[in-house]
C-alpha cells in the first residue's frame, strides 16, 4: 500500500477488512453526541408513526462515519439498505432501476452526491418530493412522459463537498447533519473498541498517543491501529505499547500532530515556493503532485482544523504555526491571513 494513502480518510481496498469494525447501532457509534441524540428522536418518531424517515443530508470530511451512520439509520428503522455512489450512476435508467425496485421505507444511500449528473438530479427531485419518477417513452414527436409511482423511501445523500450540492437538491432534504472531526477521547474509545474486536492488546498510553495521531478520523485510527498491531507482532511481544506506537509512527513518518510527509510537503511548497501564499488550489495540487480533489477533501480540512493552513478568496496561505512547524522564518507579514472565505 502507498504510504500516503495510510492517513488519507478516503476508502481503500484494505478497508474491506474494516467491515467487522463498523458499528451497527447508535449505541456503538462513538462521539457526535448531538447528531446521535437528534437522530434517535427522528428515528423513534418515524417508527412510532409507521412512516419512512425524512430524507437526510450528511456532510463532512471522508472517514468520519457518514456511510456507517446511514447503515445504522436503516437498521434502527428496520428498513432495507441500498448503497450506491453518484459516479456509479451513469444514465437515468441506472437511477430509475434502483428507485423502481426499492421497497417501502427503504433507506437509499447515495455517496458523493455532489457528483450526480444534472439529468439524474432532476429525476431525484420528483422521487424525493412526490415519490414518483418521470419516464420518457418513445422518441421525437411521439415521445411522451409517464409518471411512475415509487414507494415512500428515505434518501440519504452524503458528500465531502456540501458547497457543491445545488440549492434545489439540498432543499429537498428534511434533515441535514454535518459530521466534524472527533475529539481525542472519542477516537480513543473507537481504538479501544476496535482493538477488542481485533483481539489486540493495547496499553492506555499507547491508545492515547495513537488517538492524537489519527487526525480526528475513525478510519485513520482503525488503519493506524492495524499497522501498530503489525509492528507489535514483528518488533515487539504482540502488545501495542507506547514504545511500539512511537516506533511505528516514526517509521511511517507521522508526527505528534498526526501529520504525514505529504501534509508537511504541502505546507513546505506554500512557504518555500509561494512565499507563504496565497496560492490557488490547482497550482498547489500540481506542485505537490496531487489531484485537486484529494488536496481539498483529504489533506486541507485537517490542516485547516489544526491551524496550519487557511483558505482565503485568493488561495491557500500558510499560518505562523506552519512556519514554526517547518522551522522557517516568515519574511514579511501576510496580509491575506485575516481574509477568510
Ligand atoms: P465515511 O462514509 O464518512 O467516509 P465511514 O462510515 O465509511 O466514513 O467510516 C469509516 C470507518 O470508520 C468505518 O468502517 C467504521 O469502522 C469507522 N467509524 C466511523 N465512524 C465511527 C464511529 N463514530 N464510531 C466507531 N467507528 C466509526
Amino acid at each position: 500500500m502507498e504510504e500516503k494513502s495510510l492517513l488519507a480518510g478516503e476508502y481503500s481496498r484494505e478497508d474491506d477488512r474494516e467491515e467487522s469494525l463498523r458499528p451497527l447501532s447508535l449505541k456503538d457509534f462513538q462521539g457526535q453526541e448531538e447528531i446521535k441524540s437528534n437522530l434517535a428522536v427522528f428515528i423513534r418518531a418515524a417508527v412510532e408513526r409507521k412512516e419512512s424517515l425524512d430524507h437526510v443530508f450528511l456532510s463532512g470530511p471522508p472517514g468520519l462515519g457518514k456511510t456507517t451512520l446511514a447503515g445504522i439509520m436503516a437498521r434502527e428503522m428496520g428498513a432495507d439498505f441500498k448503497v450506491t455512489s453518484a459516479p456509479a450512476l451513469e444514465k437515468p435508467k441506472d437511477l430509475a432501476g434502483i428507485l423502481t425496485t426499492i421497497t417501502a421505507s427503504s433507506v437509499f444511500f447515495i455517496d458523493e452526491i455532489h457528483r450526480l449528473k444534472p439529468a439524474l438530479e432532476e429525476m431525484l427531485y420528483t422521487a424525493m418530493e412526490d415519490f414518483e419518477i418521470d419516464w420518457i417513452i418513445g422518441q421525437g414527436p411521439t415521445a411522451r412522459t409517464i409518471r411512475i409511482p415509487i414507494p415512500r423511501f428515505t434518501l440519504i445523500g452524503a458528500t465531502t463537498k456540501a458547497g457543491q450540492v445545488s440549492g434545489p437538491l439540498y432543499s429537498r432534504f428534511g434533515i441535514s447533519l454535518r459530521l466534524n472531526f472527533y475529539e481525542t477521547a472519542e477516537i480513543r474509545n473507537i481504538i479501544l473498541r476496535s482493538s477488542s474486536i481485533l483481539e489486540t492488546r493495547i496499553t492506555g498510553e499507547a491508545c492515547t498517543l495513537l488517538a492524537t495521531s489519527s487526525r480526528g478520523t475513525p478510519r485513520v485510527a482503525n488503519r493506524l491501529l492495524r499497522r501498530m498491531r503489525d509492528f507489535a507482532q514483528v518488533e515487539g511481544n504482540g502488545t501495542v505499547t507506547e514504545d511500539i506506537v512511537r516506533l511505528g509512527l516514526s517509521r511511517l513518518g507521522i508526527d505528534g500532530f498526526g501529520l504525514e510527509p505529504h501534509d508537511r510537503e504541502i505546507l513546505r511548497v506554500i512557504i518555500d515556493s509561494y512565499g507563504g501564499g496565497p496560492v490557488g488550489a490547482e497550482t498547489l495540487a500540481i506542485s505537490v503532485g496531487e489531484a485537486v480533489e484529494s488536496l481539498e477533501d483529504f489533506y486541507e480540512p485537517y490542516l485547516i482544523q489544526r491551524g496550519f493552513l487557511q483558505r482565503t478568496p485568493r488561495g491557500r496561505t500558510a499560518t505562523d504555526q506552519a512556519y514554526r512547524l517547518l522551522k522557517r522564518d516568515r519574511l514579511e507579514p501576510n496580509h491575506d491571513q485575516g481574509n477568510l472565505c
